[in-house]
């Protein structure tokens, strides 16, 4: 017999209308719950995600005088503070995240999935999670693929069984509103200074990327970068951990030696070549995650080397855009800190044009000297952060103010000659000129394929 729903007939608050407030509220609504939901933002800013809402749901929007009232449920979304629904946690209300949400109603209809794996860190979660999906329905398993890469698992619960391989990203934000959430195999890539913002310390945010263990048995895994020292820290404590390395042999555990991905683990050993789309070092360690994921889980070797020589990488990351004049256009806008740009510039085998800029995070743009100097011709400068970087860089490579992307573009054309790489990998956030990295990146490449 079907056990009756959590939800019907409860009322229940969703804070912050986005892609997971929608999501929430569909699943809600369709769980029989009374939806209520909040928005700080004024309707007018909104109302592409109001016309996606279910009927039902009673909205607010400007403020979040609903919080006031009593509620039996507080669902929050990622981008929204623990703190502002403090007052219900004291009170024992509980407080969840979408993915929470997603967990009980699965739970609770019996069907959350037997292989259950989340991929957090700083870097690297959305390729190393496309990765995986790829592995897994390359070896013909029932997959979907959720959470903060863009699809909110409770947009997704209709198609998620037992039987299914459910593979989710995760963000330490979404950490922080999970409970009684349970994965098999947990994955944390790195753990480098982004996000401070919010947690404060690194090791607040160490912590917060540790929860993802927090319910997990002897049964479970934890996937951890053996060259990352909150890894390191993460996996002192942990019954099963799986280390990967890109820089070193491990007795037990995946890594990469004579340019080959290796699974040196449970007994047996394992080779695959590197993935052939995905360039330079920081993708061999996503796809050693991925691996030690997908071997933990039970894929069979074949699968694995065939879903490798397959998977073409995610938009935004190092994307190939076009060639032209034998110059590579390279598209990198999800670069939106100082350490993923240097991933990009280490992971060049050209001299690069390398377009900067846009809404600065707060972090020195120093770290960036050696590597321009070594594979930079010249940086071209954009958006608000322009002059903190330009004071950063200065005597390092030439610097090219250009305040908009479209003339940073048409810059790098005039000067980038064959055989080298124009490159948008800006180290900065996007929103002084743009909605969101993406809205930034496909500028880029409309601008590209006009030239
Ligand atoms: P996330 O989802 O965590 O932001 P992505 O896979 O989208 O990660 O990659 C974003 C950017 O981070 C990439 O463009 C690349 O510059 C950098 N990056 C990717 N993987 C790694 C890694 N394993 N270590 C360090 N940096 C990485």
């Amino acid at each position: 017999m079907m056990k009756s729903s959590l939800f019907k007939g409860k009322n229940v608050c969703i804070v912050g209308l986005g892609k997971s407030g929608v999501a929430s509220s569909v699943a809600l609504v369709a769980e029989g719950a009374r939806v209520f939901l909040t928005e700080k933002r004024p309707r007018r800013e909104v109302s592409e995600w109001l016309s996606r809402l279910p009927k039902n749901v009673t909205v607010e929007t400007g403020g979040h005088r609903f919080l006031q009232r009593d509620w039996d449920m507080v669902i929050l979304s990622p981008g929204v503070p623990r703190v502002l629904a403090a007052s219900f946690e004291r009170k024992g209300t509980p407080v969840w995240g979408e993915m929470e949400l997603g967990y009980r109603i699965l739970t609770r209809k019996n069907r959350w999935p037997e292989r259950v794996a989340g991929v957090t860190g700083t870097n690297g979660k959305t390729t190393t999670t496309a990765l995986l999906g790829h592995i897994f329905k390359t070896a013909g398993a029932p997959t979907v693929v959720a959470g903060n890469i863009g699809a909110p698992l409770c947009g997704l619960l209709s198609r998620i069984r037992r039987d299914t391989a459910l593979v989710l990203e995760i963000s330490s934000y979404q950490l922080e509103t999970v409970d009684d959430f349970r994965v098999d195999v947990g994955i944390v890539m790195n753990v480098t200074p982004d996000h401070l913002g919010r947690h404060k310390t690194m090791r607040g945010y160490a912590e917060a990327k540790g929860r993802l263990f927090r319910h997990q048995d002897a049964r479970s895994g934890a996937v951890l970068n053996y060259e990352d020292r909150w890894c390191r820290w993460i996996g002192k404590n942990h019954p099963r951990p799986l280390w990967f390395s890109s820089r070193r042999s491990l007795r037990n555990g995946f890594y990469f030696s004579g340019e080959r991905i290796v699974s040196s683990w449970g007994g047996s050993r394992k080779t695959w070549p590197r993935p052939p789309y995905l360039p330079g070092l920081h993708n061999v360690e996503n796809t050693l995650a991925a691996v030690a994921c997908a071997r933990f889980l039970g894929v069979p070797a074949p699968s694995i080397g065939k879903a490798i020589r397959s998977f073409r990488g995610v938009e935004h990351r190092l994307e190939d855009v076009r060639t032209l004049g034998g110059v590579r256009y390279i598209n990198d806008s999800k670069a939106t800190n100082v350490d993923s740009t240097l991933v990009a510039l280490k992971s060049m085998t050209r001299p690069v044009h390398l377009i900067l800029g846009g809404e600065d995070k707060g972090f020195p743009y120093t770290p960036l000297r050696p590597w321009l100097k070594k594979r930079a011709v010249q940086v071209f400068l954009i958006g608000d952060a322009s002059r903190k970087i330009g004071r950063d860089l200065k005597g390092s490579v030439p610097i090219i103010p250009c305040e908009t992307l479209e003339r940073a573009v048409h810059r790098a054309r005039e000067q980038a000659r064959p055989g080298e790489v124009v490159l948008l990998s800006p180290a900065c956030a996007s929103f002084d000129q743009f909605k969101n990295f993406e809205h930034r990146g496909h500028r880029f490449k409309e601008l590209v394929n006009a030239l």
